[in-house]
C-alpha cells in the first residue's frame, strides 16, 4: 500500500511529517511525500492564516485528482481548529488534530473523527526520515503568547518542551546523516520554561554536535548575552536569525499584544550584529492589521528598511475567528493587498541590498541538489547559492553575482 504524506505549513509540521514518514516506512508501507498517485493520503494541515486553511481544505481535492478512490486522513492545525470543515469532504475517512499524530497515521484506516484534547506535557513524535542536507528537529510545541491575531495557542495548546537529553540525542543521531540541523518549535524561544531549562542551555548541550546548527523563528525576549554566547560556542552555528517582527509600528505592536517595542527590537538586532557581524537577519511582517493607519504602515516600512533585513516574509492580515483582532474594526476591502504589494517591494529591495553586500565574500554552502548544470544549496546565512558543476557536502565558495533568488558562486580553490 502506497501512502502519500503531504505537509502544509511550518517547519514544525515538516518535522512531524518526517517522523510519520519514518514510522510508516518502518511498518513496511511504501511512502511518498510528493503529491502523486497513492492509495491513501495523510495531509498535515495548516491554519496560520485563513488562506492556509483554505488551501488545506482544497488539498483534499488535489489528492483525489491523483486517485479519486483514495482515502484521505486529515491531521494538523486546520482540523484541530475546525474539524467540521473536513467532515463532508469526499474521500476523507479520518480526521485528527495535533495530538497523537503518529498514532493517527498508523491507524488511519479507521473512519472516525478523532480530535483529542491537547496534552499538558510534550509528547511529540520523534525520529524524522533521513534527509542528507537539512533536518528539522522539533524541540517544543504550543505557545503561551496569545498574540491578538493568532489562533495557534488555541489549536496547538500551551507551550511544552521536549526533555533536553532527548533533543540532544536526536541531534547527535541526525548529525550522522544530515549536514544541517534546524532547531524548531512553535515558540522556540519558550524552550525549557516549563522544564527548568532554556534555549541557551539546550544550545550549550549541543556544542559538540558535528553538524551545522540553525535556529528556527525567535522572539525578541529570548535574545540576550547568554544565548549569544552559547551560540558562539557551537562548532558550526549558521548565523541566520529569524527574529519575528510582525509590525514596525509601536502602536500596532501593542494592539497585536507582541510585548516589545521597535526600540527593544532594534537593540536586540544590534546585539546580534555585535556578536555575529555577518549575521543575516530575517523576519515576518503582517500588513493590514485592523486599525493599522497609513501612518502606522509607513512607520512599519521605514523600520523594516532601517533593520536591513536579508529577507522579509510579508503576510496580509486575515481575521481568524475567535481571536481578539478579529473583533477589531477591519481595514477596507483591498487595502491589505495594496499594503502587501508595497511591503513586498521594500522586502525585495532589502534582500537585493543584502545579497549585493555578499558579493566577493566567502560563503559556506551545504550542497542540496543538482539541476541544469548547477549545484544548488544554502549558505550558512541561508542564501540560496548556485554553483557551476556538480558538488557534494559543505563547500566554501565566493559569491560573484546576483542570480535568480540568490547568488551565483565559484568554488574556492584550496
Ligand atoms: S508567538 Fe504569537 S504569532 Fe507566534 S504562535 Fe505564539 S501567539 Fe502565534
Amino acid at each position: 500500500m502506497k501512502i502519500a504524506v503531504c505537509n502544509l505549513g511550518c517547519k514544525v509540521n515538516k518535522y512531524e511529517c518526517d517522523c510519520i514518514v519514518n514510522a510508516l516506512l518502518e511498518q513496511g508501507y511504501e511512502v511518498t511525500t510528493a503529491l502523486e498517485y497513492a492509495d491513501a493520503y495523510i495531509v498535515n494541515t495548516c491554519a496560520v492564516t485563513s488562506e492556509a486553511e483554505r488551501k488545506s481544505r482544497q488539498f483534499v481535492a488535489r489528492c483525489l485528482h491523483h486517485n479519486p478512490d483514495a482515502s484521505v486522513a486529515i491531521i494538523g492545525c486546520a482540523s484541530q481548529n475546525d474539524a467540521s470543515e473536513f467532515r463532508a469532504k469526499k474521500g476523507v475517512t479520518y480526521i485528527g488534530g495535533n495530538a497523537d499524530k503518529l498514532a493517527a497515521a498508523v491507524k488511519f484506516a479507521q473512519t472516525t473523527t478523532d480530535v483529542k484534547p491537547l496534552p499538558a506535557k510534550y509528547d511529540g513524535p520523534s525520529d524524522p526520515a533521513e534527509d542528507r542536507a537539512r533536518a528539522y528537529i522539533k524541540v517544543q510545541d504550543g505557545c503561551d503568547n496569545y498574540c491578538s491575531y493568532c489562533l495557534i495557542p488555541y489549536i496547538r495548546g500551551r507551550s511544552r518542551s521536549r526533555e533536553l537529553d532527548e533533543c540532544v540525542s536526536e541531534c547527535r543521531r541526525v548529525a550522522e546523516r544530515s549536514g544541517e540541523i534546524v532547531l524548531t518549535g512553535i515558540d522556540l524561544s519558550s524552550y525549557g520554561k516549563d522544564t527548568g531549562s532554556s534555549l541557551a542551555k539546550l544550545i550549550r548541550a549541543l556544542s559538540d554536535v558535528d553538524a551545522r546548527i540553525r535556529l528556527g523563528s525567535l522572539e525578541v525576549g529570548v535574545v540576550d548575552e547568554e544565548l549569544l554566547s552559547a551560540l558562539a560556542g557551537l562548532r558550526h552555528f549558521c548565523p541566520q536569525f529569524h527574529l519575528s517582527l510582525q509590525s514596525g509600528s509601536d502602536a500596532v505592536l501593542k494592539r497585536m499584544n507582541r510585548r516589545y517595542t521597535t526600540a527593544q527590537y532594534a537593540a536586540k538586532v544590534e546585539a546580534i550584529r555585535r556578536a555575529f557581524p555577518n549575521a543575516a537577519m530575517t523576519t515576518d511582517l503582517i500588513c493590514g492589521f485592523p486599525t493599522e493607519s497609513d501612518g502606522d504602515f509607513a512607520d512599519s516600512l521605514a523600520f523594516v528598511e532601517r533593520m536591513r533585513f536579508a529577507q522579509v516574509h510579508v503576510f496580509g492580515y486575515s481575521p481568524r475567528s475567535g481571536t481578539i483582532a478579529a473583533r477589531l474594526p477591519q481595514l477596507p476591502h483591498g487595502e491589505t493587498e495594496r499594503r502587501v504589494a508595497l511591503a513586498s517591494q521594500v522586502a525585495d529591495r532589502c534582500k537585493r541590498e543584502f545579497l549585493t553586500s555578499l558579493l566577493g565574500k566567502r560563503l559556506d554552502v551545504l550542497c542540496e541538489r543538482y539541476s541544469r548544470g548547477y549545484t544548488i544549496g544554502h549558505s550558512a546565512e541561508f542564501v540560496k547559492t548556485y554553483i557551476v558543476g556538480k558538488h557534494d557536502g559543505e563547500i566554501a565558495v565566493t559569491a560573484t553575482a546576483l542570480y535568480k533568488d540568490g547568488v551565483i558562486a565559484a568554488k574556492e580553490e584550496i
